[in-house]
């Protein structure tokens, strides 16, 4: 007999041990109470993905729980807020119970890591979507806004850029090289940059996550800010596999451009700056100028690249 909702629920999602204490009441009721701790905002955020737009038909479930999850931790993350508790919305085609363990299997993976309970959700029948909804906690007065950058800041970011969309590449079959596993595993398990976000506060004047391509995601703190910026082109981190797809193709806007990334980007006054500890790279300059510009091969130039957008072709 096929599992039905309640079934499905209970079996995948249900009944595990809370393990953050904010968590009042779980799954089960209409609502989840939250015990949020005096002092503090909650930060809630939600992402969606859905299938043949932000993954492969036939993608690992199992990337794609913990993907899911991630990329709403790693909103958290660029507010710089703790995360404590999701809630989950399925929309399935079938209940397919092996791709349910393998997509639960993932996602607790995750969750288990960072303590978060998940605290509720909705399940439907209908065409594969999968959304995850986010809440976390940052003391008052310390989230990290996206309009706090100002002239002179140097702007940084955490890891390295263009990998993930090096992975889309090879995972739709356009691009192969010798490192290809780093490439993929980089795009269906981005690492969500939690700890870097909560020692970003009181340091980062501005923050945004790269989930839309350095260029675009940047434009956000710029615009927000009032402000521009110039890129250094040579500081630019680099993977070996991204800076030999640049070398084989010319395209070297593609690191600028690609989605997916899920590093941190932020802006630190220079009095600061001195308070940054821990592996940041140093891409940049706040500008009073408007615009994004990028410094390489000794000239500035404008940098025309657009991100991921939806609707928009
Ligand atoms: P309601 O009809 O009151 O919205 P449901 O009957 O849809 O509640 O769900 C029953 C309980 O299971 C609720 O506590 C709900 O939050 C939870 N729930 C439903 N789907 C999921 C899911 N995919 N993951 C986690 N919890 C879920
Ligand atoms: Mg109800």
């Amino acid at each position: 007999m096929p599992t039905a909702e309640f079934d499905l629920i209970e079996r995948f999602f249900a009944g595990k041990k809370s393990l953050n204490a904010v968590t009042e009441l779980g799954i089960g009721d209409d609502c989840a109470l939250l015990n949020v701790p005096a002092g503090c905002r909650l930060a809630v955020t939600a992402d969606t993905m859905v299938e043949n737009v932000h993954f492969l038909a036939g993608a690992d479930p199992c990337d794609l729980g913990y993907k899911l999850l991630a990329v709403n931790l790693s909103d958290l993350a660029s507010m710089g807020a703790e995360p404590i508790a999701v809630t989950l919305a399925l929309t399935l085609p079938d209940v397919d119970e092996s791709w349910l363990e393998r997509f639960a299997e993932g996602f607790f993976e995750l969750a288990a890591h960072y303590r978060i309970d998940l605290v509720g959700g909705d399940t439907t029948s209908g065409p594969l979507t999968l959304t995850v909804q986010a809440m976390g906690v940052v003391p008052e007065g310390q989230a990290l806004r996206r309009s706090g950058a100002r002239p002179g800041d140097g702007i940084y970011m955490t890891g390295k850029l263009g990998d993930a969309g090096l992975g889309l590449k090879i995972a739709q079959g356009d691009f192969c090289n010798t490192q290809r596993h780093d490439s993929l595993e980089r795009f269906n398990r981005p690492k969500p940059r939690v700890e870097e976000g909560l020692a970003l506060r009181n340091i980062a004047g501005s923050c945004i996550d790269v989930s839309d391509g350095l260029a675009q995601d940047l434009g956000h703190i710029l615009k927000q800010s009032s402000v521009g910026a110039c890129l250094d082109w040579e500081s630019l981190p680099f993977s070996g596999a991204v800076k030999a797809y640049i070398e084989t193709t010319g395209d070297w806007t593609m690191p600028l451009r690609a989605g997916d990334d899920y590093e941190l980007c932020f802006t630190v006054p220079a009095d600061k700056a001195a308070s940054l500890t821990g592996s940041y790279t140093r891409i940049g300059v706040i500008e009073d100028s408007p615009g994004l510009r990028i410094h390489r091969l000794g000239t500035t130039e404008l940098l025309r690249v657009q991100g991921f957008e939806h609707f928009s072709h």
